[in-house]
């Protein structure tokens, strides 16, 4: 993934959809949902558009 969208920061490395070089998203769009109920806190909210990155390096 080569594209920056200067809209979606994103520092998830592992994601497919990542730049490589820079942390930010290379999807034009991305949805944003939530694994709760009742969601209070950041960590409540997921990128649904996540993709594991097969090439990617577990660190
Ligand atoms: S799809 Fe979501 S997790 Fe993956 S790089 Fe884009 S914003 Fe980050």
């Amino acid at each position: 993934m080569e594209k920056k969208n200067h809209s979606i920061e994103c520092s998830v490395k592992q994601c497919a959809n990542h730049c490589e070089n820079a942390d930010y998203c290379a999807l034009e769009k991305i949805r944003v949902g939530t694994h709760e109920q009742n969601p209070t806190v950041s960590q409540c909210v997921d990128c649904e558009s996540f993709i594991l990155g097969a090439h990617r390096k577990t660190e």
